[in-house]
């Protein structure tokens, strides 16, 4: 299979979409210091960078904030100004070391809870597959990132809603990752980083066709399949020959910047918003991001009193 799907070209914007990687075929670009794939992304991606006003405040009642903007280089782990990233790996199989690469970015669950949990209701599921945060609208509470089981998206302080609305309060950002590219699939055309792999190690099509690709292609390969259950499901199934516990084990083993490499791959890992406990819990442990909700509702609802005034007048 080529990188993209036959049924990407001329496809029908409405159906859903997804994403196999094959981590037999990706060698971690060992030419470049910046993989294609991430490169392509940080290229496409690049006008929608965040650019904070500064001075930062930190976030109440905190004494902190997450700023990137200094550190818009960093490659090596996925942070507001770079969505995907490859984590190269040293696996132990059957008493030998195998070198791994693994692209990483947002799986696009299906149920995913980044979404249901969002308080701001601005991180959403599209009919294309794609779960895609309103960086417009975004608070930056970080919610998101808390439920996400790889903790994908990644928040920049000092840009965003929450300056207009409570620039001294918690929250205090914008959250960013990958949207599967979704401008591209609505013109017809595959991710930036699909095209830019030349090993074909990213194949991008209508879900069902990857899902019985990456099915047929684990049968024929004795081979393994990670994302098709995780979290619920989502729409990116890595395909590898090196089980995923073995996978996991070594991102847990290896030191990045002095700390645990992740985001890990959990096996199995459970979907919080399939337990209507966790879900109730989730919103209580959040109360600050609620009264921001609150808030946010109430500037939505004056916004809106103000056009209807202006289109009066
Ligand atoms: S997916 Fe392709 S472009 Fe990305 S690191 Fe692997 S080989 Fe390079
Ligand atoms: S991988 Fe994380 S950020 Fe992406 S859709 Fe799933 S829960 Fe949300
Ligand atoms: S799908 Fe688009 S946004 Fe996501 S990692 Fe690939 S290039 Fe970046």
């Amino acid at each position: 299979m080529s990188g993209t799907s036959k049924a990407m070209a001329g496809m029908a914007t409405t159906a859903e979409y997804a994403t196999v990687i094959d981590l037999t075929r990706c060698d971690g670009c060992p030419d470049r210091d910046t993989p294609r794939c991430v490169s392509a992304c940080r290229t496409k991606n690049q006008a929608r960078f965040p650019e904070p006003e500064k001075p930062i405040l930190d976030y109440w009642p905190q004494k902190k904030h997450e700023d990137w903007s200094d550190k818009k280089g960093v490659t090596n782990r996925l942070t507001p100004y770079n969505w995907t990233y490859v984590q190269h790996l040293e696996v132990e199989h059957k008493g030998q070391k195998i070198k791994v690469h693994v692209p990483r970015r947002c799986m696009h669950c299906d149920n995913a809870p980044c979404s249901g949990l969002c308080p701001f209701e601005v991180n959403n599921k599209t009919p294309e597959g794609a779960v895609v945060i309103d960086t417009e609208a975004c608070f930056g509470g970080a919610k998101c990132r808390d439920v996400c089981p790889w903790e994908i998206p990644q928040r920049q302080a000092g840009v965003g809603l929450y300056r207009e609305v409570a620039p001294k309060y918690a929250g205090g950002g914008v959250m960013y990752k990958c949207d599967m590219c979704i401008d591209l699939i609505r013109e017809g055309k595959p991710p930036a980083c699909t095209k830019a792999c030349p090993n074909q190690a990213i194949h991008f099509g209508p879900k069902e066709e990857m899902r019985s690709y990456a099915g047929e292609w684990a049968k024929k390969n004795q081979g393994y399949i990670y994302g098709d259950k995780e979290n619920g499901g989502t729409s990116t199934f890595y395909l590898s020959k090196v089980p995923f516990e073995a996978i996991d084990k070594a991102i847990r083993e290896q030191e990045v910047d002095g700390k645990p490499g992740r985001p890990a791959m959990p096996i199995g890992v459970e979907n919080p918003l399939d337990e209507p406990g966790n879900l109730a819990k989730a919103f209580v442990i959040a109360p600050v991001a609620g009264l921001m909700a609150a808030g946010l509702s109430v500037y939505r609802t004056m916004k809106g009193e103000e056009a209807d005034e202006n289109t009066k007048a």
